[in-house]
C-alpha cells in the first residue's frame, strides 16, 4: 500500500468547515422496520437491498478511514441500517482504532443484538462509546414504531449488557414525533435519571423520501425542554466542543444530563464537520444529500492512497451543503425530481 501523504493542515470546505467526523454505514439492512426510517410498505418483501459483493469489505472501509484521518478526521461513528448485523464488525473497529489520529470510535445501534458476549467483544475491540436508540418505554408504542413486535425489555437488557461490559455514559436516542410518542418523553427522562445514561431527544427529520415527513409532526426541542423542566428542573450546559450535535442540559438536582438534537428548529450547519460513507462506498457530504461520490470504483480500480486522498480533498473542498439552514430560511430544496437518500442507506 502506498503511504498517505498528509499536509498536516485540516482540509476546509467552501464554507471553511473542517472534516472532523466520519459516519460509516456498514450495512443498509436492519431487523427493525421503524416507521419513520424503513417503512414496511417500502422496505418490505421485494425491496432490493445491496448485494453482498457491492458492500465495501471491512478492509476497504478501514483504508478509506485511514485516508480521512490523514486530512483531519478524528471521530468515527459506525452505523447503518443496523450495524451489529455486519459480521466481524469488531475486526473493523480494531483496524480503525489502530489508525493514527483517530481519537474516538462510537456506534449507534437499536440494541437488539447487544448480548453480554457481543457487548464484551465490542468493548475489547476498542469501541469507546455506544448509543442505543429507544423511542418509548411502553411496548404498545415501541412496537408500533419498530413494526416487528420487538419489546422494550430486550433493548433495556442490551443497555444493561453494555454497561456490564464496561461502557459508561451510554447515550439513548429517542426520535420524538407528534401523535406517536410524545408521552414517552417524560417516561424516558424519568427512567434514565441517576443511571449515567444520557437521553437525547431528536427532532423528527425529513431525511429520505419514504417516511411521509410533515413539519406538523415535529415537536420543537424547546417545547420538550419546557416540559421536562416543569417536572425536573434543568440548567443548560456548555458544549463539549464546537459543532457538538446535541444541545446539553442537566438536572439541577444532580440526576444527570440530557440532550436535544434540534436539526429542524435550530439548524447547526455552520459547524457541521461530518462526512458520511455509505455501505457501498459513496461519500455523502450532507445527511440530506441527493447523491454521493463513488469511492468504491476508485478503490477497486487500483487507486493509490494518495489518489484517494486527492479525491476526498477535492470533494470536501467543493462542499457547500447547509440543507437545514436553507430549510429553516424557507428554501425549497432539493429541486424537485431529485430524491434525497434514505437514512438506512447513509447512516444516521
Ligand atoms: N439502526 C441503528 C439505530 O436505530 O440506532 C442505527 C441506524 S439509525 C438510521 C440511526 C439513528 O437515526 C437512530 O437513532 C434513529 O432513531 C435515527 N433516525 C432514523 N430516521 C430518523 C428521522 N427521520 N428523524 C430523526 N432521526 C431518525
Ligand atoms: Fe433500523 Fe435504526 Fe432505521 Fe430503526 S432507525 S429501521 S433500527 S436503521
Ligand atoms: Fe450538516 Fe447537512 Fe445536517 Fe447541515 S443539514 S448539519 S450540512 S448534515
Amino acid at each position: 500500500m502506498s503511504a498517505i501523504i498528509s499536509t498536516g493542515e485540516p482540509i476546509l470546505d467552501s464554507l471553511a468547515r473542517p472534516l472532523r467526523d466520519l459516519r460509516i454505514s456498514v450495512t443498509d439492512r436492519c431487523n427493525f422496520r421503524c416507521v419513520y426510517c424503513m417503512p414496511r410498505e417500502v422496505f418490505g418483501p421485494g425491496y432490493a437491498f445491496v448485494p453482498r459483493d457491492d458492500l465495501l469489505t471491512l478492509e476497504e472501509i478501514a483504508r478509506i478511514a485511514g485516508v480521512f484521518a490523514a486530512i483531519g478526521m478524528r471521530k468515527v461513528r459506525i452505523t447503518g441500517g443496523e450495524p451489529l448485523i455486519r459480521r466481524n464488525l469488531e475486526h473493523l473497529i480494531e483496524m480503525i482504532d489502530a489508525i493514527d489520529g483517530v481519537e474516538d470510535i462510537s456506534l449507534t445501534t437499536n440494541g437488539s443484538m447487544l448480548s453480554p458476549g457481543r457487548a464484551t467483544d465490542l468493548k475489547k475491540s476498542g469501541l469507546k462509546r455506544l448509543t442505543v436508540s429507544l423511542d418509548a418505554l411502553d411496548d404498545a408504542t415501541f412496537k408500533r414504531i419498530n413494526d416487528v413486535d420487538y419489546p422494550v425489555s430486550r433493548v433495556l437488557d442490551g443497555i444493561e449488557n453494555a454497561r456490564a461490559a464496561g461502557f459508561s455514559d451510554i447515550k439513548v436516542n429517542a426520535v420524538v414525533r407528534r401523535g406517536f410518542n410524545q408521552h414517552a418523553v417524560l417516561d424516558l427522562a424519568k427512567h434514565f435519571r441517576h443511571t449515567g445514561c444520557i437521553v437525547r431527544f431528536i427532532e423528527y427529520m425529513d431525511v429520505g423520501e419514504t417516511n411521509g415527513w410533515n413539519l406538523d409532526d415535529v415537536i420543537p426541542a424547546s417545547d420538550l425542554v419546557d416540559e421536562i423542566d416543569a417536572r425536573y428542573e434543568l440548567e443548560a450546559v456548555s458544549p463539549n466542543y464546537p459543532g457538538e450535535v446535541a444541545k446539553r442540559w442537566r438536572y439541577r438536582d444532580g440526576a444527570g444530563e440530557i440532550g436535544f438534537i434540534t436539526s429542524v428548529t435550530q439548524s447547526f450547519c455552520g459547524d457541521c464537520s461530518r462526512a458520511r460513507l455509505s455501505a457501498v462506498g459513496e461519500l455523502y457530504t450532507c445527511l440530506f444529500a441527493t447523491r454521493g461520490h463513488d469511492l468504491r470504483d476508485l478503490l477497486r480500480s487500483g487507486a493509490s492512497d494518495t489518489q484517494l486522498l486527492q479525491a476526498v480533498c477535492e470533494i470536501w473542498q467543493g462542499r457547500n451543503d447547509r440543507y437545514s439552514e436553507l430549510r429553516a430560511n424557507g428554501a425549497s430544496i432539493p429541486v424537485s425530481g431529485q430524491a434525497k437518500v434514505e437514512m438506512s442507506h447513509i447512516g444516521g
